[in-house]
């Protein structure tokens, strides 16, 4: 093994991971990386499909986001946001908020009253991102009579990230059965998650569930259910947390059309607010859009809820924010939540909370260059082309009879692992279905992660159609060969 291994083996505590089995085994030790490829101390080979943890977006050693770093740092790298504005982050933050009102949502959502985005609060990661939009609603909610005891309601297996607050929010119980003396109680509702929703009545077909469910959208119905009950109970949510489109860490469940939408509209019905976490969704991985208007129009998608012609009142940005570079984070929200914490000095409405390296300027320069690259024309017709491409690849696997569903939103993909697809029989986690058909992939020079039994295929933008190919293949051997 490699002084690097070694060195890892005896001081690194990795996250989410069983240590004991890590230790039995010997890491890959990652020393470059270049487009969707990484390399590792061997001089081995391997595509990022799952673009580093749901985080790269236009590839490893990107010669822009390399320069705009680069040029930063020879100004200076962070200064703090406590009392001092800079540069780049004031820079980025006009950015964000001209594409966080997008001309997309205004095409989807007309004659629906949306809310405006117009304020930044950067911090560092997706947990804090969404820790702060929690701590806005609770006492947006309290200061303007909404509600002296703020609930929330988020979707069931929904993950929002590792923070005390961020982990009440979510409904993993495998996550959080620890933590629960220390969380407080959130509702949830159940997840439009058709291939396995006790409403289905469809027999398991080759396709995407949503494509052949057959329901009367009894999730919509029980969603209304659960406001009109805290309403007449005199308890209303503050607030509904949802991840738009697909949820990630749940298990790449992708949502029906419209179904947002419907929730969304009820939910504002009973004035909750809503928070939108677009950590996984953002920046362009949920897909461009086509103009309904003009079909030779093309958006650049930037923002899963625009889709689906929502505008939120909290939106959680961060793991794709700087491109997969650096962490950084922000939680946009809108003038009306900004205004509740306005007041004299000595009235203490101040927003009492922030982070040493919030609004850091390298980080705001990389943000800043990704964003210039999502935007650019050519990139939102590569971004087109990629998500054809990926899935064409992907309808391939439906011959594999351990492929239960195959959902796609975008650039994100999870193929669910099955014991028979005629059945949609799990495997018990304890199985590591998942986490086996992964290993032999890195074996295949592919590396990804599961969630569950769902094989993520995430990969940075910047793929061409031959490492999709790769990607596909690698997967479709490594089932064949996990279960022969
Ligand atoms: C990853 C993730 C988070 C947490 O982000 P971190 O940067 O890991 O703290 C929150 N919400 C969603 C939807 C995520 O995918």
């Amino acid at each position: 093994m490699g002084r690097l291994a070694d060195l890892d083996k005896k001081y690194v505590w990795h996250p989410f991971t069983q240590m004991k089995e890590w230790l039995e085994t010997e890491p890959i030790v990652i020393v470059k990386g270049n487009g969707c490829y990484l390399f590792d101390d061997k001089g081995r080979k391997y595509i990022d499909a799952n673009a580093s943890i749901w985080t790269n977006l236009h590839g490893h050693n990107r010669k822009e986001i390399n320069e705009a770093i680069t040029r930063q740092l020879k100004k200076i790298a962070h200064s703090s946001a406590l009392g001092l504005a800079n540069e780049p982050a004031s820079i980025l933050a006009e950015l964000l908020i001209e594409n966080a009102n997008s001309r997309e949502l205004e095409e989807k959502s007309v004659g629906t009253k949306q809310p405006r985005l117009e304020k930044v609060f950067y911090s560092d990661d997706g947990s804090t991102a969404m820790e702060a939009a929690l701590k806005l609603a609770f006492e947006y909610s309290r200061r303007s009579g909404l509600s002296r005891n703020p609930r929330f309601i988020s979707i069931s297996s929904a993950y929002h990230g590792d923070t005390i607050g961020a982990v009440s929010l979510g409904h993993i119980d495998l996550f959080h059965k620890t933590w629960r003396p220390l969380l407080f109680h959130t509702d949830s509702v159940m997840s439009p998650y058709c291939y396995r929703c006790r409403y289905n009545k469809a027999k398991p077909e080759r396709a995407d569930a949503r494509d052949y469910k057959k329901c009367n959208n009894e999730c919509i119905a029980e969603f209304e259910k659960r406001f009109e009950k805290a309403a007449k109970q005199g308890k209303p949510y503050a607030g509904f947390v949802f991840e738009p489109l697909i949820q990630g860490a749940a298990g790449m469940i992708a949502h029906p059309k419209g179904w947002l939408n419907s929730v969304c509209k009820i939910a504002r019905e009973y004035k909750a607010l809503l928070i939108a976490d677009e950590v996984m969704t953002g920046f362009g991985r949920t897909g461009v859009v086509k103009s309904a208007a003009d079909e030779r129009v093309i958006y650049p998608g930037l923002f899963a809820c625009h889709k689906e012609g929502v505008q939120p009142d909290l939106m959680a940005l961060a793991k794709g924010m700087t491109g997969g570079y650096l962490p950084m984070a922000a939680t946009l929200t809108t003038r009306a939540i900004f205004e509740a914490f306005l007041g004299e000095y000595s009235e203490f409405k101040t927003f009492f909370h922030g982070h040493s390296y919030t609004g850091n300027q390298l980080c705001s320069a990389a943000s800043i260059a990704s964003m210039k690259l999502l935007l650019n024309k050519k990139s939102v017709y590569e971004r087109l082309k990629l998500e054809i491409t990926l899935q064409k690849g992907l309808n391939t696997l439906w011959e594999l009879k351990n492929v239960g569903d195959i959902r796609q939103a975008g650039l994100i993909a999870g193929v669910e692992l099955v014991k028979n697809w005629q059945t949609r029989e799990q495997f018990d986690l304890r199985e590591r279905a998942g986490i086996r058909v992964c290993q032999a992939m890195a074996r295949r020079g592919v590396l990804t992660r599961p969630v569950g039994n769902v094989v993520v295929i995430m990969p940075p933008y910047c793929v061409g159609e031959q490492e999709i190919n790769k990607i596909i293949l690698s997967l479709r051997e490594s089932i064949e060969e996990v279960f022969k």
